[in-house]
């Protein structure tokens, strides 16, 4: 039987340990293994890397930000490329956002309505106005392979009432966006789960977006500043009322302890800046922890970045050079962090579908935290 939509989850195992799940997603643009971790291109570049660098680190997916890519080039020049894989030359998936986070968190919103979201630019601080049936509308031009509902992120923290009726909204925009959506054969739209830290705004949130027939489910409105603990709690909490057969996807995740959390949930993708953003700050993650790569005593190091890394960056230089690189201002420098940091985290994405497969999660989970937070 022909898969029902254009994105469809394959279950291979589930860890006998943790419950975690171990899986391939397909889309249009090949398919790839879950858990999995998706490095963010947010104006279709992953910063400082070319898309073959990024293919040959492994990564199956990348994620774009459709809110940047809207207000810059615009999301006809990019329709008139014939879409985002072919105008930044990824032959891979790609999946957008909706434009939702980033208007909530950098554009300071004005005014949010029923109708949508009235803000200013973050560019030129020109007033504009995002509804779900535009945003679907960008996300179609662009034509990545998973396109998310537009959602309206609760901040943190958020009072009773105010997430419950921002949650009851999301519901009410996501059906504006499945009837907006014009390319369901080759799109497939996720829809969004809300109900900022209330245990029952999670399952009322949970219920009624996932009662919409979906290719794939997410959980947004977390890792938003709140303790770790309710993080782990609310997780735990919404992820049972997800559907079995189809991609969960925890929104903006990507510490290594959030990831190895959301997957010992059941949670099978996630996306986050962290491993770009730190490397170009001359911060590097490593097995036994975050390595301030800039500081003054790795002058003489003349070890690898991380040692027990085989990375291009790793296996090629030192931290004395890559440091010095980063006091000369040397763009190689903020390139060669990235790629160590991305690729960290795609290979421990591997080594925790490896730990599911063999079911030994949660040893695999106890010795990572172990070594990366008590060396
Ligand atoms: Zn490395």
């Amino acid at each position: 039987m022909a898969p029902k939509f254009p994105v469809y989850y394959e279950h291979i195992h589930t860890c006998k340990q943790t419950g975690a799940r171990l899986g391939r997603v397909h889309t249009p643009h090949g398919s790839f293994m879950t858990p999995v971790f998706m490095p963010v291109g947010t104006a279709a570049s992953v910063k400082g890397m070319s898309p073959e660098e990024v293919s040959e680190m492994g990564a199956g997916i990348i994620l774009s930000n459709t809110y940047h890519l809207w207000l810059r080039p615009g999301s006809e020049i990019i329709a008139g490329a014939g879409g985002l894989h072919k105008f930044m030359n990824w032959p891979g998936a790609v999946l957008t956002d909706s434009g939702g986070f980033q208007v909530f968190s950098l554009a300071k919103p004005k005014n949010i309505t029923e109708d949508g979201v009235l803000f200013n630019s973050h560019i030129d601080g020109a007033k504009k106005f995002l509804t779900p049936e535009l945003s679907m509308k960008i996300q179609n031009d662009l034509g990545a392979d998973i396109i998310m509902a537009f959602d309206e992120c609760c901040p943190y923290p958020a009072k009773y009432e105010y997430a419950d009726k921002s949650l009851e909204m999301t519901t009410r925009w996501l059906a504006r966006c499945i009837e907006a959506h014009q390319k369901p054969d080759t799109q497939a739209l996720f829809g969004i789960i809300q109900g900022s830290m209330y245990k029952d705004l999670r399952q009322k949130s949970a219920e009624q977006i996932t009662s919409f027939d979906l290719p794939g489910f997410a959980i947004g409105g977390l890792s938003v500043g709140e303790p770790k603990d309710l993080f782990c709690e609310m997780l735990a909490h919404t992820v049972p009322y997800m559907p079995e057969d189809k991609p969960r996807y925890l929104m903006g995740v990507g510490t290594p302890d959030y990831l190895i959390e959301g997957v010992l949930a059941g949670i099978d993708m996630f996306d986050c800046v962290l491993p770009s953003r730190m490397g170009r700050h001359g911060t590097i993650l490593t097995s036994t922890g975050r390595k301030i790569i800039r500081d003054k005593k790795y002058a003489d190091c003349y070890l690898p970045p991380d040692p027990e890394c085989d990375c291009y960056c790793c296996r090629n230089y030192t931290s004395s050079y890559v440091r010095h690189l980063l006091k000369a201002n040397e763009m190689f420098g903020l390139r060669l962090c990235t790629y160590h940091n991305i690729y960290f985290l795609l290979k421990l994405m591997e080594r925790i579908r490896e730990a599911v497969a063999e079911d030994r999660l949660a040893d695999f989970a106890k010795d990572f935290q172990e070594k990366f937070y008590n060396s």
